[in-house]
């Protein structure tokens, strides 16, 4: 799959990954930073609670509703959204602007409404959508994480149908079948 979009200008190497809930947007994340140092992987500030092997700093920043309210009135971020009802999340602008200009690719992970804000405010960003194989796929994943409630499962499939529907307004879609093969994917449209 290529982009036709010119990626000459600093903040056309930020790159926007999104797609439904559980179709594996944070290991394909985990596994390009990991494999590919060269890409910048920003830390979002949620104030969800940690899960089991979340690490503070690394997966998230995990902050209270006052600490996530006082950076979003002081305009620290560069999108946030209220992610399945339940905590916010948010993409801290500072980090970003300083690894573009160090002529870094950077990689946002984030969900639908905070990959519409970031395209009313850096339009010549890439907006990548990733996409479970099929929906059942997608389901059997969410179920297999083991980490939501059966009641915490269905927002989740209620928002990624939704999800799913707005795949059309992305650049481009990558399958996520194989992590690996996703990641490479999607790191060598970061390259392009
Ligand atoms: P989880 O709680 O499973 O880690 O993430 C839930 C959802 O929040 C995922 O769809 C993830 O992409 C999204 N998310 C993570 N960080 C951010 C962020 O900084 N901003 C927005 N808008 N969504 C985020």
């Amino acid at each position: 799959m290529t982009s036709s979009k010119s990626r000459t200008s600093p903040k056309s190497r930020l790159v926007v990954l999104a797609g439904p809930t559980a179709v594996g947007k944070g290991t394909v994340a985990a596994y390009i930073r990991k494999n590919f140092p060269e890409v910048w992987v920003s830390v979002s500030m949620t104030t969800r609670k940690p899960r089991p092997r979340e690490i503070d700093g690394t997966h998230y920043h995990f902050v209270d509703d006052g600490q996530f309210e006082g950076m979003r009135a002081a305009g620290e971020f560069l999108e946030w959204a209220v992610v399945h009802h339940q905590a916010k999340y948010g993409t801290p602008r500072g980090p970003v602007d300083e690894a573009l200009a160090a002529g870094r690719m950077a990689l946002l992970e984030i969900d639908l409404q905070g990959a519409r804000q970031v395209r009313q405010q850096i339009p010549e960003a890439l907006f990548v959508f990733l996409a479970p194989p099929s929906w059942d796929e997608l389901v059997r994943r969410l179920r297999g994480r083991g980490t939501e409630s059966e009641e915490e499962r269905q927002v989740r499939l209620t928002t990624a149908r939704q999800e799913l529907a707005a795949q059309k307004e992305f650049d481009v879609t990558i399958v996520n079948d194989n992590v690996q093969q996703a990641s490479e994917e999607l790191v060598s449209l970061i390259r392009a």
